[in-house]
């Protein structure tokens, strides 16, 4: 068994950027350094905005960059079926509930009493209700749509029962703030999120959680925006009886003005780098790697 498991888990939703190349080579340096291994998981479980050419692609600059990983990788669209079974049991233990509102009656509730629903790391606190058995039914009957949200409160109870105290995780990087060490979780900054959206029957989070736990990851080495979302990772894992990893968040990569690399700013690609005449090693030292 290997000791050191770690992953890079980019979405095809673009084409990849300076910051992921810093993110892989990160992961990549820590693996070998420890002995241990890489794998690569393709995070395409939102069918519209995901592209086959971009899957492409992710394989074209990752060995561009002189990366390799244990193969196969992972494709998340190819494993739905691990992701109702996880939702079943959170179903199980009560800590989901149906909601049926739309975009637009959630961002009316919301406008209608700001003050109880302050910004989380996706956008407002929302916290939602179950619908009364009789509601719920007749709605079910009609066809409606439904999302799958985390009862958020009522999940961190049934956690700190378990574990008989807070829930924690290990920061062995450092969070935006310079978080390092044991971090108390605190979920409720998210409010009650989707868990599984309409569309996909999922969401990142509980596909991450579960692909994580499955692939035998033991390090989650990642960039610090995604800090926040352990939180809630911490306590999917208490609900699914899921191994807790160790995260190591990284700095993020900025352009010259201090701006983060992001897909929609067609900010500077790993293609357009790599035609430009750049070398691997030239783009190390670029991101501060020897
Ligand atoms: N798929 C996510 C992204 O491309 C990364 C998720 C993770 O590392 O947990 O931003």
């Amino acid at each position: 068994m290997n000791a050191f498991v770690t992953r890079f888990a980019p979405s095809p939703t673009g084409l990849l950027h300076l910051g992921h190349a810093y993110s892989a080579w990160t992961a990549h340096d820590a693996a070998r350094s420890a002995g241990g291994k890489l794998i690569l998981r393709i995070e395409d479980i939102d069918r519209t905005r995901c592209k086959a050419a971009f899957e492409q692609a992710i394989y074209e600059d990752l060995a561009w960059l002189g990366l390799t990983w244990e193969p196969p990788p992972r494709r998340q669209s190819d494993h739905f079926d691990g992701y109702t079974q996880a939702l079943e049991k959170l179903r199980d233990k009560g800590v989901v509930y149906r909601c049926f509102k739309t975009r637009k009656e959630i961002a009316d509730e919301i406008a209608r009493a700001p003050h109880l629903t302050p910004d989380g790391p996706e956008g407002p606190q929302y916290v939602g209700a179950m619908l009364a058995a009789h509601e719920e039914r007749s709605l079910l009957a009609e066809g409606a749509a439904f999302a799958w949200r985390l009862d958020t409160s009522h999940a961190v109870r049934i956690a700190e029962k378990t574990t008989a105290g807070p829930l924690t995780f290990t920061e062995e990087g450092a969070g935006p703030k310079g978080e390092h060490g044991t971090i108390m979780a605190t979920p409720e900054i998210f409010g009650d999120p989707v868990i599984a959206r309409k569309d996909s029957g999922t969401s990142y989070h509980l596909a991450s959680v579960y692909d994580d736990a499955h692939q035998g990851v033991t390090h989650i080495i990642r960039g610090e925006d995604l800090f926040p979302a352990t939180h809630l990772h911490r306590l999917l894992q208490a609900m699914l009886d899921l191994p807790a990893p160790i995260y190591r968040h990284h700095r993020l990569i900025t352009d010259e003005t201090g701006k983060r690399f992001a897909k929609r700013d067609h900010a500077v690609t790993i293609k357009a780098l790599r035609e430009s005449g750049e070398t691997h090693s030239s783009l190390r030292r670029r991101v501060g790697l020897a």
